[in-house]
């Protein structure tokens, strides 16, 4: 591997000699061994119980996941993919119909927007907060837009006021796609009750993490909470009579245990996430490099939930694979923009689109912030960078 070609010739560190990650991105095992007991007694209760898709352990974690969202209503669902599909047929979206959100961001955004044959529309991000650029929102609303779709990044809220204000103006919906920040926090609001409807996702890699795939949609709308239980299964609300199309998207019993032993670790996790980024913005201003990277934004009205620590620097190709020899893990969210991608060729889009998104992908970075991330790994996270800028380790 040329490690030594990639390192811009200022640097005056030695490349380190290639060698296994010295911890991992994200370390579930660490977490598990933790809570394992817990998680055991919750899995046989349910096996015993044998009630296994729906039913009362399912209820109860949409209550509790409901009173965390700040929302009247949560409905439990297989993914956060599914989530954003039911979201939009829920709320009357079909095909020729307007859709606006992000192209920085998971395919399922834009994906579930696609699969109905509706029209993604994308508008470019903010360079700070990687959320949609709000001055770039009102060109892109036309007659045929239904609803926006906000993601909240990495666990930042985007700027929601603005987006519902526009929305109102214009008589749309909005989705929060808020898969990657559960108790996140945009004014005095927790996300997934801002907007018209939440949807959440419970893959292991988010704050909230289950053993598996499982999803959750929030509303304080009760007609539109109702549509949501009866599209998830099958358009069903009596047994063998369907009144609408609607989808088999339903959360496990198991899944529902185990995530609500979880849930009553997520404040602590949050807080540990908070604390780890509070910890490297430290470190990174001692070792002067506050100057080199960009760090995550804070806008003073949110609240971060750090499902991921984001830097920016132009030589982040440079810095990943210096970062990579030396054992640091680090991956990259996201390295192409949805409007170049394959799948939403048809869609018309081209390079220089979406300038902000382009550059993005080219320059983020996202380092290790799991909860259970020690002191000493975040030294050797931020040591490995001053390296690479020839600073003197601390
Ligand atoms: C994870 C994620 C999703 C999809 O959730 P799944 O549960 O994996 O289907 C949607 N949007 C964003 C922004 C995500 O990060």
């Amino acid at each position: 591997m040329a490690i030594s070609s990639s390192i811009p010739h200022r640097v005056s560190a030695s490349p380190p000699v290639v060698q296994a990650a010295l911890f991992p991105f994200l370390d579930l095992k660490t977490q598990f061994a933790r809570i394992k007991n817990e998680v055991l007694a919750e899995v046989e209760r349910v096996l015993d119980s044998q009630y296994l898709i729906l039913g009362p352990e399912v209820e109860a974690l949409e209550a509790e996941v409901a009173r965390i969202a700040g929302s009247e209503f949560a409905i439990g669902c297989a993914s956060g993919s599914d989530a954003l599909l039911l979201a939009l047929l829920a709320l009357g979206v079909h095909a020729g119909d307007e859709v606006i959100t992000t192209p920085f961001t998971f395919v399922a955004t834009a994906g579930s927007i696609a699969r109905l044959q509706a029209q993604p529309v994308f508008v470019d991000i903010d360079p700070e907060t990687y959320d949609l650029d709000i001055d770039q929102l009102e060109s892109a609303i036309t007659a045929r837009t239904k609803a926006i779709i906000p993601v909240h990044l990495f666990g930042l809220p985007a700027e929601m006021k603005s987006i519902l204000a526009m929305a109102d103006a214009n008589g749309l919906a909005v989705i929060e796609d808020a898969a990657q920040s559960i108790a996140a926090r945009y004014q005095d609001k927790r996300v997934g009750s801002i907007g018209n409807i939440g949807c959440f996702s419970f893959f292991p890699s988010k704050n909230l993490g289950g053993a598996g795939d499982g999803g959750m949609l929030t509303t304080s709308d009760p007609e539109l909470a109702d549509r949501l239980k009866v599209l998830r299964v099958h358009g069903s609300r009596e047994k063998y009579h369907y009144e609408r199309l609607g989808i088999n998207s339903r959360l496990d019993a198991l899944q529902a245990a185990i995530l609500r032993v979880k849930l009553r670790h997520l404040a602590d996790w949050t807080a540990a996430r908070q604390r780890n980024a509070e910890r490297y913005r430290n470190m990174f201003a001692e070792l002067g490099l506050d100057s080199h990277l960009q760090l995550p934004a804070q806008p003073r009205d949110r609240v971060h939930v750090y499902n991921q620590f984001v830097i920016r620097t132009p030589q982040r190709d440079a810095l990943s694979h210096y970062l990579r020899a030396a054992g640091v893990p680090t991956e990259i969210y996201y390295p192409s923009p949805l409007h170049l991608q394959p799948a939403f060729a048809y869609l018309g889009y081209k390079e220089a689109d979406f300038p902000q998104a382009e550059l993005a992908s080219q320059e983020v970075l996202a380092l290790p912030i799991f909860p259970e991330l020690t002191e000493d790994q975040q030294f050797a996270v931020a040591n490995a960078i001053a390296s690479f800028h020839g600073i003197a380790p601390s």
